[in-house]
């Protein structure tokens, strides 16, 4: 489903990304782990098309991102393209950032009517559905000022699966939440996971890794230092800065 091969970025002089190369094979939860400022967001957002690569090959679902391949050479694509690609992937970010204005179901229908063009009825209908599905069935009504920050944090996820996305980033999304809130949010993405939901988690909730990812990635100064599977990587992890690393967080 994504596949990233020798991806590199630099801001200015600074090489964040240097040449990573991973694959998510659809339906795994790859997460990905590593200390601040290792290029975990950027790489996120190279996915998402938000920033784009210097170097390498990112390929979400077998297309490109941001170009189109005819014959040997790639072109650009325009922004109406890209939007478009974009509009497969969900992402969720640290902090909720639901529309304040709107009720938690007036957020959930706002993109599939404005971008995809889905009559109110069908949207609410679904949105009424995903709203239940994390939890949120009796709050469709509740701005986001009246909700917690992990009832906002579902919301933001229920937003984003009303796109029907192919696969789901998540940018630390309990980082922000006081402590008694992040297990309903967590609940929520392993029950996503188990639907089969391709998802990409930048995180450092570890029992979460350990318990539903697929495989876990150290990322340390723009490249991946250490990879494998969660619970091998954590019990028993080979570079001495993984072992840094862990032995700060868990
Ligand atoms: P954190 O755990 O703190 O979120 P991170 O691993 O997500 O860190 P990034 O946000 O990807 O790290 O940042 C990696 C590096 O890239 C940092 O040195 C940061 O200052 C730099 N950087 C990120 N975005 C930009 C930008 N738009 N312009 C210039 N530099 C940037
Ligand atoms: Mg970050």
């Amino acid at each position: 489903m994504v596949e990233s091969v020798g991806v590199s970025k630099s801001f200015g002089s600074n090489q964040v990304l240097k040449s990573i190369s991973l694959t998510v094979l659809p339906a795994e939860v790859l997460c990905i782990v590593g200390p601040s400022g290792s290029g975990k967001s950027t790489f996120l957002r190279c996915i998402n098309h938000l920033e784009t690569i210097d170097s390498g090959r990112l390929s979400v679902d077998g297309q490109l991102v941001g170009y189109r391949q005819k014959g040997d050479k790639l072109y650009e694509l325009k922004p109406k393209e890209a939007a478009l690609q974009r509009r497969d992937i969900g992402m969720v970010f640290q902090r909720f950032n639901l529309f304040p204005h709107m009720t938690a179901l007036e957020n959930v229908i706002e993109a599939p009517m404005r971008v995809k063009g889905v009559p109110k009825s069908q949207a609410v209908a679904r949105a009424e559905e995903l709203l239940t599905r994390v939890g949120l069935g009796d709050k469709g009504d509740h701005y986001p000022a009246h909700l917690s920050g992990g009832q906002q944090q579902r919301v933001a996820i229920a937003r984003a699966l009303a796109m029907e996305p192919k696969l789901m980033l998540f940018d630390e999304p309990t980082s922000a939440l006081d402590p008694e809130l992040v297990g309903e949010v967590l609940d929520v993405m392993k029950e996503l996971a188990k639907s089969g939901m391709t998802m990409i988690v930048v995180t450092h909730e570890m029992g979460f890794a350990r318990e539903v990812a697929d495989s876990l990635v150290f990322m340390d100064g723009g490249v991946v230092v250490e990879s494998g599977d969660p619970r091998e990587v954590l019990a028993n992890p080979q570079h001495q800065r993984t072992q840094a690393f862990l032995s700060k967080v868990l």
